[in-house]
């Protein structure tokens, strides 16, 4: 392991009290704001968390309506090993607060030319299944399989439990001899799954993930082949009360560390007077003696902090590739939805067009690959008796123009597809209806062209080319969440709480 000193740290902060007697505002209640409290907590700061929303929790947000309850963002539950070291850490269980049930299957693929697949927890089957689609895939299947765990183990230690910030963190180190042998972590996804799978539907099995970090296959870089490990060895959850209970459980963890919580507190400004924060709220002012923003890097940036205290300029940001927004449709039904699983895919045979329509051409998706979620299926408390709660995701490009008339277009333009892909007819059935898309992210979250996932992980944005979490211009000024290493997702964001509350506990120290 390396030392804490200097740039590098591993995560992993120590049990004394380095904070006694340090007061820290943490701006925005997103995953990375959740850790990060709890961690300053427990090192002894008096923290105080500030909500813009109602309610805690950030992208993974949920609303409930005439007995239907949604979650708003997140819905796979992957990585629980990052959870339990979460807990660990304070020497609890995430059963301590919530339960978890395995998927089976994880999900089902519906392809557009009327084929179907499930991927369940059953590895014979899911060999079986590639075999069935290319001679020898299902020794593919294993070799692929094999590298991808390799990959995951020396990742998570060596570059995300390990924050390494500057490049010299990184030629000292040995994080490129340690991948293992074959892998060129700086080719790209889409070229190093063909080196195993020749038939384009395995092929996209194995690069779906990656429109969950945010990126394309052409765009996203080897590394993250790791994702297979984590889907197909480690599995997929569910949560009790869904990721609501995720949240609700890490905010009732970090109040019992003796975080407050202040919600309906946006904040409008941070500056400094004689070495002291003066944070400005719609509802009053805090003066910590430290700050970390988990609300979107460049709102903090570009929006919070006067001109001079900024570390980068707007064509920064306007240079940046920003993850996908995404078109969300929520729908209460009546009677059930099947054959949908509780997590479904469904997938043009030849999904580049969308990529495409993603980041290089900007534009509603003709022929969409989108994602259904059918919690329903796994928990009878988020729908009435005899209804089913679903939702479809569509990822789309940041920055559309999402009008009320092009989402009602769109809206069609989905319950036709899902109709003539899996034979499921929603029109007639629908009891209750919402959408969220562009505008609803950059008003709700703040977020930058209302991207739905903030930073995409192409290669010039991975590691330590993305926004470091100690801010590089003003001093006690500190970053977490999606847009900091180690990047988006649930467990990420938590890690990267770990990672900021260690930047902190450094320089305190
Ligand atoms: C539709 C969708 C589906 C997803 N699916 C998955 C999934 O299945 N599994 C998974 O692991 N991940 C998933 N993700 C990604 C994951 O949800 C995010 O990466 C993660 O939750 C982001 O956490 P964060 O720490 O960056 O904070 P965020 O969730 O971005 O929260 C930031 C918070 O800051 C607040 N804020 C902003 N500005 C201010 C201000 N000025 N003052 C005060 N507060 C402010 C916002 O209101 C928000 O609460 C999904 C995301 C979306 C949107």
């Amino acid at each position: 392991m390396d030392s804490l000193s200097g740039g590098t740290s591993t995560t992993g902060v120590g049990s004394d009290d380095p904070l006694a007697g340090r007061s820290i505002a943490v701006v925005g209640s997103g995953f990375g704001g959740l850790s990060a409290a709890c961690y300053l907590a427990d090192a002894g700061a008096d923290v105080t968390v500030l909500e813009k929303n109602d309610q805690l929790g950030g992208r993974a947000s949920q609303f409930e309506t005439e007995g239907f309850r949604f979650d708003m963002g997140p819905s796979w539950y992957m990585m629980p090993d990052v959870f339990e070291r979460f807990f660990g850490h304070f020497g609890r269980e995430p059963t301590d607060y919530y339960g978890l049930s395995r998927l089976d299957p994880h999900y089902r693929v519906f392809f557009k030319d009327g084929d179907r697949v499930d991927l369940t927890p059953d590895m014979d089957q899911v060999r079986a299944t590639f075999e069935s689609y290319e001679d020898g895939a299902a020794e593919a299947f294993d070799d692929y399989l094999a590298q991808s765990e390799s990959t995951y183990e020396a990742a998570m230690e060596r570059f995300v439990y390990t924050d390494r910030p500057r490049l010299r963190d990184w030629v000292d180190s040995e994080v490129f001899r340690s991948a293992p042998v074959g892998l060129n972590l700086l080719r790209s996804m889409e070229g190093h799954v063909s080196n195993y799978f020749e038939h384009p539907k395995l092929q996209q099995i194995m690069q779906y993930t990656l429109v969950f970090l945010g990126g394309s296959p052409k765009n996203t870089p080897a590394l993250y082949t790791m994702m297979s490990h984590v889907d197909f060895n480690l599995g997929v959850y569910y949560p009790e009360g869904g990721f609501g209970g995720v949240v609700d459980g890490i905010a009732d963890l970090a109040r019992e560390l003796g975080v407050t919580f202040e919600t309906g507190a946006e904040v409008t400004e941070i500056t400094r007077r004689r070495g002291e924060f003066l944070v400005d709220t719609v509802a009053g002012t805090h003066s910590p003696n430290a700050v970390v923003s988990d609300a979107d890097y460049a709102h903090t940036e570009q929006e919070l902090l006067p001109e001079h205290e900024r570390q980068y300029s707007e064509s920064y940001w306007d240079d940046r590739t920003l993850a996908p927004s995404a078109f969300l449709l929520y729908l209460g039904v009546e009677g059930d939805v099947d054959p949908l699983a509780h997590h479904t895919l469904v997938l043009p045979t030849d999904w580049d067009g969308h990529f495409a329509q993603i980041f290089d051409e900007p534009a509603w998706p003709d022929d969409p690959a989108y994602y259904l979620c059918v919690p329903s299926k796994t928990d009878d408390t988020v729908a009435p008796d005899g209804h089913s709660n679903l939702f479809a995701l569509v990822p789309i490009a940041p920055g559309l123009d999402d009008s009320p008339e092009t989402r009602e277009r769109y809206r069609e333009t989905v319950l036709d597809d899902i109709a003539a892909n899996t034979g499921v007819d929603l029109e007639d059935r629908i009891v209750v209806e919402e959408t969220f898309s562009v505008s609803d992210f950059a008003e709700r979250y703040n977020s930058r062209q209302g991207t739905a996932l903030g930073l995409a992980h192409t290669l010039r944005q991975t590691a330590l080319f993305r926004p470091p979490h100690r801010s590089e211009a003003v001093p006690d000024l500190y970053f977490t969440g999606s847009y900091t290493t180690p990047g988006i997702g649930v467990p990420m964001c938590l890690i990267s709480g770990e990672h900021a509350a260690n930047a902190v506990i450094d320089d305190h120290r």
